[in-house]
């Protein structure tokens, strides 16, 4: 996560989220994803049913550390390779 957080700053790019899937579960987070979050991330989960993705949400902590839906809008982008 550090380095990852060292290329974004270099980068002048800044981490506002975290990504994860959940295999052939629903796209919320587990009480293990609560404990490990940080309340300035948002969470994107995808649910993965038989290797296809068919739901993503988006979650973030609440004042009492508690995960709350996040509206989101996905848009394709292309990431540009660093040099
Ligand atoms: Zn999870």
């Amino acid at each position: 996560m550090m380095l990852i957080q060292k290329s974004g700053r270099d980068r002048n790019l800044d981490i506002i989220g975290i990504y994860h899937s959940h295999p052939d579960c629903e796209a919320v987070p587990s009480e293990c994803d609560r404990l490990a979050a940080w309340s300035q991330y948002s969470y994107l989960i995808v649910s993965v049913r038989q290797g296809v993705a068919q739901d993503c949400l988006c979650w973030t902590l609440d004042e009492e550390d508690q995960f709350q839906r996040e509206p989101f809008q996905l848009e394709p982008f292309t990431v540009q390779p660093s040099t």
